[in-house]
């Protein structure tokens, strides 16, 4: 039987957010910003902004809700000029509400700055009091809000927006993936451990673009240029693109989890495909799980890759088993408790044909909190089927992550609730239950581990966290957060992961 604390708990984790940006006179550069923003839309699903500059003035729109009923032609045309910035957002610092949405808009003494963020920063706080000591007040709550008005005063400091970033990132911790805009240029900066993607691409040979994901190049009919660097401030306006290494960190720490779960697929992050990356994940789940089937069926959508690769290395059969309704987003008005367990159904229909009677191998990437993959277990033997194997592409879920990805507290997590694999079998309903090892996660996705940040998986964050923070997430038991700290001490590099400026 499973223990008590092994029950399964509600609630939905969240995702990170998508941030876009364009250099483009003479482009329709709001227009181009908003079919970016919809291109990152899996990124961040709570509010959606766009800023723009006709070299002058700045102009800004944001709004609660997605970027289809954020914008229309009205708004849109109102967004004139020649450059750009835009953001997608799921709230992973602060409130879900307008003031917290963004870009976000300050004033300097040379003009405006306006930020769009994902990640995020864990001194957030600590900057926060220092900033308030000086007489800053804040309108917002989020960690991005901080930054911003970090800029500012440093941008007055130092008289410029690029010297006065620049001055700023040594004292930011964590994740940031950020795109800028002055009045007349604009920034991509990603914090020196790169846990965020940024990439940069091109447009009509002329106008430069940033985006989270290079499916957001794509959709724009933009060509890929390159990643932008770890610790690195990209500038672009009128005279072209400039790049400056502010800083230097002796590892990277992109996040595993955009491979796993959180880019589309078609984004190349690193230099690899996604699609192909969960592919190969799907492959090596097959050799360390094999099971006996009839089938393999994926879950919609971010499982599918990874059951691609199953069926191929296994040779069993793939077919889909699960129809998803395409016009759901990841978010949507949650169903009361009565109709709770038909909600997944409203998601995802079972095909009667491809289960019944079959021995069901089901591939997904992620097992969070556990509740999705009981009721799909549940939905599946309910049509017939005669046995269901859960294969998760990735290791079991144990850390919560303080790095842009709210997955809320640990006590949620049912790979840390659950003492051993088989609890979690028991608590899903399923046959057999086959985790990714983290080796064969890193043998899948061919990264060194020393540029990945793998701390939902093995509990070692790559960037140090103030204490108060991560306490603030590990409400499971007290003794939680000595169990990571001995874990961390385990897996410790030997050197410290601090950044210096290059
Ligand atoms: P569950 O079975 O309830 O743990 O739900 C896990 C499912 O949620 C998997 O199918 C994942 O594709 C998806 N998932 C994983 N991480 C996240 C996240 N951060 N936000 C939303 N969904 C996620
Ligand atoms: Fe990604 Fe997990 Fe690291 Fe967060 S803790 S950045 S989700 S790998």
């Amino acid at each position: 039987m499973s223990s008590s604390r092994c029950l399964i708990q509600e609630s939905k984790p969240r995702d990170a957010c998508g941030v876009f940006g364009i250099f483009g006179p003479g482009e329709d550069v709001s227009r181009l910003t908003y079919f970016g923003l919809f291109a990152l839309q899996h990124r961040g699903q709570e509010s959606a902004g766009i800023a723009v500059s006709d070299g002058r003035e700045m102009t800004l729109y944001r709004e609660m809700g997605l970027v289809f009923q954020v914008f229309d032609e009205e708004t849109l045309s109102r967004l004139q000029g020649d450059l750009a910035i835009g953001h997608t957002r799921y709230s992973t610092s602060g409130t879900s509400s307008l003031v917290n949405a963004q870009p976000m808009v300050a004033e300097w003494r040379g003009g405006k700055i306006a930020l769009a963020h994902n990640g995020n920063l864990v001194n957030a706080l600590e900057l926060r009091r220092e900033l308030e000591a000086e007489g800053t007040s804040f309108a917002a709550s989020s960690d991005s809000e901080v930054m911003l008005l970090m800029v500012a005063r440093e941008a007055d400091r130092q008289g410029s927006v690029e010297k006065g970033v620049a001055a700023c990132m040594p004292r930011w911790r964590g994740a940031y993936s950020l795109t800028i805009l002055t009045e007349d240029s604009v920034m991509a900066v990603r914090d020196p451990y790169g846990v965020r993607p940024l990439c940069i691409g091109r447009l009509n040979g002329q106008a430069i673009v940033f985006a989270s994901e290079s499916c957001a190049l794509n959709v724009i009919g933009s060509e890929f240029l390159r990643e932008v660097d770890p610790g690195e401030l990209v500038v672009a306006d009128k005279d072209g693109m400039r790049a400056q290494q502010v800083l230097r960190s002796p590892r990277q720490a992109l996040c595993v989890f955009e491979y796993i779960y959180m880019a589309r697929p078609d984004s190349e992050i690193g230099g690899r495909l996604v699609h192909e990356a969960r592919r190969r994940l799907g492959r090596q789940v097959a050799k360390d799980h094999p099971v006996e089937g009839d089938v393999v069926i994926p879950v919609p959508d971010t499982g599918w890759p990874a059951a691609i690769g199953y069926a191929e290395e296994s040779g069993v059969p793939f077919g889909e088993g699960l129809i998803k309704n395409r016009y759901i987003p990841r978010t949507f008005i949650q169903p009361d408790q009565r109709l709770r367990e038909l909600g997944v159904r409203i998601k995802l229909n079972p095909l009667r044909e491809a289960l019944q009677g079959r021995r069901v191998v089901m591939v997904d990437d992620s097992i969070v909190r556990g509740t999705t993959k009981r009721r799909i277990v549940r939905m599946i033997r309910e049509q017939g089927a005669r046995e269901v194997h859960v294969r998760i592409s990735a290791p079991p879920y144990r850390w919560p992550c303080y790095y842009g990805v709210d997955t809320s507290n640990r006590s949620e997590l049912i790979a840390a609730r659950c003492s051993t694999v088989e609890e979690i079998r028991e608590a899903i309903g399923a046959d057999s239950l086959g985790y990714q090892s983290v080796a064969g996660m890193l043998k899948g996705l061919r990264v060194p581990r020393r540029k990945l940040c793998l701390a939902c998986f093995t509990g070692r964050y790559p960037i140090p966290i103030p204490k108060d923070v991560k306490l603030s997430k590990l409400d499971l038991e007290e003794s939680a957060w000595r169990e990571g700290e001995e874990e961390a001490k385990t897996n410790a590099p030997a050197a410290s992961p601090t950044e210096t400026p290059a």
